[in-house]
């Protein structure tokens, strides 16, 4: 029978891979061999063999060739980075890995059903940006699915849940801890339509760094009492021979990791895992104790915890408020976990396996899904067979549904003499015979069994009563939960010159998202041929401060493409839309050039240098001593506490060591590291904005004296106006004593107030010499040299434009670190 709905769902995911089937109302696990689970690896031998999933798997545990098995890919998944076959002499892109997984799926199905699948629904974590769905949905492309549909994790474990409940209007926690990332999403069921309320999580967070700390803090030490392995780590520049040995003792490890969740203590005796550095024979014994594996696993379990419980208080509703606690992903059957997950109080859902019921769920999200028509359509009828174009919903809320059709045989109406018949496919319900209108048009009433989905045959008949072949010959409508239009996972953002974040789009709209627009201006001025360029950089996330946002693309408007110079000042606009599928579509607009820019790369995720790292570290450092020398001063005891707390605080250390890793390539290192650089930036600026009140008000004051003064003198009857309309602003964020607020308001000010500075030449001059004493702070000190001495003889001449364009190309110089010390790490030339 063929298709008219999706119906195969995939769990794309970082450590296994799942696909699911709905038919006939059920939903089927289909196996890969013997196993419900495909792990997420891929491996080329030296001849370019290629295996994936279980075989890539025994392969891992090979000290020889473990190393070449690449594994985890989905973490880098929209990066544009090439894993590399060291013995086949290959690289592949994560895309291109993700597209083998899937299409060892594939062929699963088609062991299964004789033919691969077309189309299918695959799940991406609610924590996925935007280059990353986008990614995904190319890999499906590439293992050979001529049509996907994205959905999202938590929304599809919540589905699978929701098939099984009775629940009307309930809110629950999808608490997703697998391999590789943590989860946990607020889903909301409202008059059956689920919605994702809010989510949070760390991509970098997963079984696998339980595995990794067996290895890092038990075996090795252990071992290296024994044995000579000195230089043993699993550092992408390590040797191919210790990269292996340590994809051997991970293997090892996550085997006593599984057996701690269902036993006390893990004795193991593995003979001759690989040699040592002086070639003896490497034996690996000792016992493990859950009780040691729990302190190992705490601080990770904890984070989870500390996630989940801050995305409760987030979200404006009560923990009473919230009625299932719902488990899923492998890392889910630790014992700690289930202890922990239990303490916080909400009822525990784990009636489904969590290693399945996100593909499950996918499937019968699948299954109310139709395919395109032209998919569900074959190509040749043959004579005499009616064609029937149906209207109907595939999901029904009620146990009835309208169904429409109008049947045409050889291309015309069908003779009013036909009759149409509907069976729902158990027996249980049928329509009788249907007679059609002269159109050839038909409507019925259909009964659908409650939960999941009915299938319903045709028969078509013409005037003697004789039955004729019929396409579509069935259809099936799904009564269960409908999912609500998914909502974009982060903010889109420009990133400003002062340091602020323009949100354009904010996250959790409802995708597509309409084009917005942001009219700005460019800061500084560019010469036409320049070999500079103006940076408009384009951010994901909902952070009011541009660094605390993830930086995604950005748009360049090279002096070598533009007609023209480009003024300081000069007006831009710039555009952002997402479209269904959760692509983000730029443009930047520039009236002056009547030429528009776009990103000149597909949107990708940047990671930051480890200089960069750690130089924003080392700011956060010193901005921490500073608010606790402040705090002090001002006999703020309790936060000074919190900042000398959080300056020492291990996650420094371990930024550290992760920007090592990550100087030596390891990119999953160096995105954990933003994460927490990230995070700390949080903590310290929401500290600062508590010490700041003070200093703050009196800064604020200041700027507004200054600049009405200024417009009194220079300024025009509109700046004078924005002035006005900021201070009524300002004056409600003192009331409210809103620290944030005034901030802004006061950096509004300073924006005015540089619009109306430069027209004076002497804010030009005062610059200039700012700049002068930042001589040796500039990489190309002759060039900068040259610089301040021609802004010098334009200071001279008074020719204010030379002078402020030379200024302008000065601040363009200035290394990123420079400007990360400021805490400005994203340069940006658009206020
Ligand atoms: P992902 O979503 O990252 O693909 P899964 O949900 O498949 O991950 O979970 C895989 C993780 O679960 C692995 O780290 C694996 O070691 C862990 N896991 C699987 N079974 C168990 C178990 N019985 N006890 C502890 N951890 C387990
Ligand atoms: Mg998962």
């Amino acid at each position: 029978m063929e298709r008219t709905t999706i119906d195969f769902g995939i769990d794309l995911g970082t450590t296994n891979s799942v696909i699911s089937v709905s038919q006939s109302g059920s939903v089927e696990v289909i196996k890969n061999g013997l196993s419900d689970v495909t792990p997420s690896l891929v491996y080329f031998d030296k001849r370019g063999t290629k295996r994936v999933g279980l075989s890539a798997a025994n392969v891992q545990g090979r000290s020889d060739s473990g190393f070449d098995v690449q594994a985890e890919f989905k973490r880098e998944m929209g990066q544009r980075v090439q894993r590399k076959f060291k013995l086949a002499n290959k690289s592949m892109s994560p895309e291109e890995l993700s597209a083998e997984v899937l299409m060892e799926l594939r062929n699963a199905a088609e062991l299964r059903f004789g033919t691969k699948p077309d189309a299918a629904v695959i799940t991406v974590p609610a924590m996925f940006e935007l280059p990353q769905t986008e990614a995904t949905a190319h890999a499906a492309k590439l293992a050979g699915f001529t049509y996907s549909q994205l959905l999202q994790e938590p929304v599809a474990a919540a589905v699978a849940y929701g098939f099984e409940s009775d629940a009307e209007r309930a809110y629950w926690l999808v608490y997703d801890f697998g391999g590789g990332t943590f989860d946990a999403s607020i889903v909301a069921i409202r008059d059956g339509q689920l919605t994702v309320v809010k989510h949070a999580g760390d991509n970098y967070l997963g079984g696998a760094d339980l595995d990794w700390k067996i290895v890092e803090e038990l075996m090795i030490p252990k071992l290296q009492n024994t044995y000579s392995l000195n230089s043993i780590s699993r550092a992408p520049n390590a040797s191919s021979l210790d990269r292996g040995r340590m994809a051997v003792l991970k293997r090892h490890a996550e085997n006593i990791k599984k057996t701690l969740s269902t036993s006390d203590e893990h004795q193991i005796f593995e003979e001759n895992i690989f040699e040592d550095d002086d070639k003896s024979p490497v034996d690996l014994e000792g016992l493990v104790t859950k009780a040691e594996f729990e302190a190992l696993a705490s601080p990770s379990v904890d984070r989870s915890i500390d996630i989940v419980t801050k995305l409760i208080s987030e979200c404006g509703i009560k923990k009473s408020d919230i009625n299932r606690f719902l488990l899923v992903g492998g890392s889910t059957f630790i014992p700690l976990v289930r202890k922990r997950t239990a303490a916080i109080g909400i009822p525990i859902g784990m009636e489904l396996d969590p290693m399945t019921v996100v593909s499950r769920g996918a499937a019968i999200f699948a299954s109310s899904q139709r395919l395109p028509s032209s998919r569900a359509k074959p190509m040749n009828v043959a004579v005499g067979t009616a064609t029937v174009q149906l209207e109907y919903d595939s999901v029904a809320r009620d146990t009835s549904a309208l169904v429409g059709g109008k049947v045409e045989i050889n291309g015309k109406s069908a003779p009013s003499s036909t009759t149409v018949r509907i069976d729902r496919d158990d027996q249980g319900w049928n329509s009788g015979d249907i007679a059609i209108d002269p159109k050839g048009m038909f409507f019925t009433q259909v009964t659908i069994r409650e939960k999941g989905q009915s299938v319903f045959r045709l028969t078509v008949r013409d005037s003697g009563g004789q039955s004729i072949a019929c396409i579509p010959e069935s259809f099936a409508i799904t009564n269960g939960l409908t999912v609500a239009s998914s909502p974009l996972p982060a903010g889109c953002a420009v990133g400003l010159a002062d340091g602020r974040a323009q949100i354009l789009i904010p996250g959790g709209r409802a995708m597509p998202c309409a084009p917005e627009v942001f009219k700005g201006q460019f800061v500084r001025g560019l010469k036409k041929g320049a070999a500079d360029s103006l940076d408009v950089p384009f951010l994901s996330g909902d952070e009011p401060i541009a660094d605390h946002n993830l930086c995604g693309t950005i748009v360049h408007v090279h002096g070598k493409d533009i007609s023209r110079d480009v003024p300081a000042g000069t007006d831009l606009e710039i555009t952002m839309e997402v479209d269904a599928g959760g692509v983000p579509h730029i443009r930047v607009f520039v009236p002056l050039l009547d030429q528009t820019f776009e990103p000149s790369e597909r949107i990708e995720l940047k990671l930051e240098s480890p200089e960069v790292m750690r130089s924003r570290k080392r700011a956060l450092i010193a901005q921490l001593d500073e608010i606790e020398t402040k705090a002090n001063e001002a006999n703020l005891s309790s936060i000074a506490n919190s900042a000398s707390k959080l300056s020492v605080c291990d996650d420094f250390d371990f930024i550290d060591a992760l920007t090592e890793k990550a100087r030596n390539g390891d990119t999953v290192a160096s995105g954990q590291a933003r994460n927490l650089l990230v995070d700390l930036a949080k903590k310290t600026y929401e500290l600062k904005a508590q010490i700041d009140w003070p200093t703050t008000l009196v800064e604020y004051n200041d700027v507004l004296d200054r600049v009405r003064k200024m417009a009194a003198e220079v300024g025009d009857a509109e700046e004078r106006k924005m002035i006005d309309e900021v201070s009524k602003e300002g004056a409600g964020a003192i009331a409210a004593r809103d620290t944030k607020m005034l901030q802004h308001c006061g950096t509004q000010l300073q924006s005015i107030g540089f619009k109306i500075a430069s027209k004076d030449p002497g804010f030009w001059v005062k610059m200039l010499a700012r700049l002068s004493q930042m001589k040796h702070r500039f990489p190309d000190r002759s060039a900068a040299q040259r610089l301040l001495d021609e802004g010098a003889a334009a200071a001279q001449r008074r020719d204010v434009n030379s002078l402020q364009s030379v200024v302008q190309q000065l601040l363009g110089m200035l290394p990123s670190e420079v400007a990360a010390e400021a805490n400005l790490a994203i340069r940006s030339d658009v206020r």
